[in-house]
């Protein structure tokens, strides 16, 4: 068996102007969907989707040239073929992790199995979802909205939920005591129905980061995600050291040896890759050293259902498997893009019993969501 031709389908869906969200101070105006489609001679097809983060059109660029140089001709059942994350270049790591996921979406196709049975003896039929947002609150407008988000979750059978600190804290004169005000009230109204993560998304100081620890640990949260840069080893190695509750980070990094120092300082107390942005292989390779140090891995899993189902099976093949994360701001072409959603209930994701990823595009999807050029996001000033 050979590959015939590799290309990146550009898929994106600009939000309607009320479905628009601001986080810190950027507004989110578009969803993109890069997709790698690897074909074969024998009319197997394998799918991937590579972080949109990326940049769409730089990762079309390097799929081209991978298609070019070293895939054509190749066997795809070899893993000699697949290009390695570097770490030096964001554009070109994304694009190999969507390659990679469509390499092992194939491969499983070959072989008459599941991803995640390829990565495991023993891999979870289902995984555990939990909510992905709490971006939409607005600290001018009315806060309390993300307390409304978060029941709308219980209703809709999830039972765990992730959110954000906010739009820029200074535009409104917003303190740790006036947010940690609003998490205390979140917390007394979900409490017993739902678990609760924060993401600082890196914009705090440590000395915030520390109080808002402190206060998530003693309401028992299940981890505190990038609450400072994401450089700071040795800060993260102090919160982490300072609290019971887990600090954890590392979405944006595409390699193992990235990892290494935060796993050897014990900087995070849970890993976060992303098959997307690093690729199932070293998504794979990271979850088993850093269980070596006695680590989790919970993938960060933004953006559409087929990155969404690529880091499903990794997680279903993880050591000691915990959550998955379900992006809930996406918008149509999160599900869109494929011919299937799979079966979510009670928040819970079954694996489809079918080879490889189990998913396949949706047909005329490029008709549907055609790619529309530039940045998703506009910078607001207030
Ligand atoms: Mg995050």
């Amino acid at each position: 068996m050979k590959i015939t031709k590799v290309e990146t389908l550009l898929l994106s869906r600009m939000h309607e102007r009320h479905e628009q969200w601001v986080t810190s101070t950027l507004r989110i105006v578009k969803a993109d969907c890069p997709v790698v489609v690897v074909h074969t001679d024998d009319g197997l097809t394998g799918i991937g989707e590579a972080c949109a983060y990326g940049g769409p059109g730089l990762m079309q660029e390097w799929i081209e040239w991978y298609s070019r140089h070293t895939l054509m001709g190749k066997d795809p059942r070899s893993t000699a073929i697949v290009p390695h994350t570097s770490g030096r270049s964001w554009a070109h790591d994304c694009a190999v992790a969507g390659l990679d996921c469509a390499l092992w979406d194939l491969r499983g196709q070959i072989e008459g199995k599941r991803v995640s049975q390829m990565l495991s003896a023993a891999p979870l039929e289902k995984v555990r979802l939990y909510a992905s947002s709490g971006c939409r609150y607005d600290w001018r407008i009315r806060p309390e909205q993300l307390i409304d988000e978060a029941l709308d979750y219980i209703a809709q059978g999830l039972t765990a939920m992730k959110f954000r600190i906010g739009t820029h804290w200074a535009w409104d004169g917003v303190t740790v005591d006036r947010f940690l005000g609003l998490v205390r009230e979140l917390h007394q109204t979900v409490a017993g129905r739902m678990d609760l993560m924060l993401d600082g998304n890196q914009r705090l100081s440590e000395e915030q980061a520390l109080t808002i620890a402190k206060e998530l640990d003693r309401l028992g949260f299940t981890w505190f995600e990038e609450p400072i840069p994401q450089t700071d080893v040795d800060g993260y190695a102090r919160l982490n050291g300072a609290v019971h509750l887990p600090i954890t980070g590392g979405e944006q990094y595409t390699t193992l040896e990235q990892f290494r120092p935060y796993l050897e300082k014990r900087a995070y107390g849970i890993v976060q890759p992303d098959a997307g942005i690093c690729g199932i292989t070293e998504l794979m390779k990271i979850a088993e050293v850093a269980d070596r140090y006695g680590i989790g891995l919970c993938p960060h899993s933004w953006h559409n259902g087929l990155m969404c189902m690529a880091n499903a099976h990794a997680v279903a093949a993880l050591p000691n498997p915990k959550v998955l994360e379900l992006c809930m701001i996406q918008g149509p072409l999160q599900w869109g893009v494929l011919a299937e959603k799979p079966m979510i209930e009670d928040g819970w994701l079954t694996l489809p019993d079918r080879a490889g990823l189990g998913v396949t595009l949706a047909e005329g999807v490029e008709e549907k969501y055609p790619y529309v050029e530039g940045n998703y996001y506009i910078e607001v000033a207030r």
